[in-house]
């Protein structure tokens, strides 16, 4: 059976020194990879009613709509400022130098509707975080954020469970 970790290529001091990127374009262009990685994230929610499945900017837009796909569920996108046509909400977070933004449109989640986050990794956890918030913002139950990799040396994880949203990551790298 295929490793995901193995599928996944680490490239040290990118985009700076101290940093390991993991790269999951090896993993996407491994038809074998991809296919087990959206399985795995698929599994525990096969049978149960999930509306939507959100996607962070940009690598969660393609684990993301793979996961709408197979639970017949809609997909959402979360992007960065500016880049949605119609009326948006909108929340800064902070990254590691100033703040940003992260939009979605208004009307992409109704109030009450059943949504899973899905993005490629999770570090400090300030990105899923603001996602989480934004989300039940518009009233929506976020039953779950989910990952392909955890970095749980960062604690990202805890920072999305106090928000009430169970986390849920199919692999993890020590360190950061
Ligand atoms: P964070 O907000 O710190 O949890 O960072 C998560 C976001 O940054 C995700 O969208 C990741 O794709 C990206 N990211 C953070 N650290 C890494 C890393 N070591 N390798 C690849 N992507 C990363």
């Amino acid at each position: 059976m295929i490793d995901l970790k193995d599928a996944i290529r680490s490239i040290p001091d990118y985009p700076k020194p101290g940093i390991i990127f993991r790269d999951i374009t090896t993993l996407l262009g491994d038809a074998r990879a991809f296919r087990r990685a959206v399985d795995e994230l698929v599994q525990p929610w096969s049978g149960a009613k999930i509306d939507k499945i959100a996607g962070i900017e940009a690598r969660g837009f393609i684990l993301g709509g793979a996961v709408a796909h197979q639970l017949s569920a809609g997909f959402v996108p979360i992007r960065k400022k500016g880049k949605l046509p119609h009326k948006v909400v909108s929340i800064g977070y902070s990254l590691e130098y100033g703040i940003d933004e992260m939009e979605m449109h208004v009307d992409a989640l109704l109030p009450h509707e059943r949504v899973i986050l899905v993005d490629d990794l999770i570090a400090t956890g300030g990105t899923a975080e603001a996602a989480v918030k934004l989300m039940q913002k518009l009233g929506a139950d976020v039953a779950a954020a989910c990952f392909v990799i955890d970095l749980p040396d960062l604690g990202g994880a805890r920072k999305i469970e106090a928000l009430g949203v169970p986390v849920r990551s199919l692999i993890a790298f020590e360190g950061h």
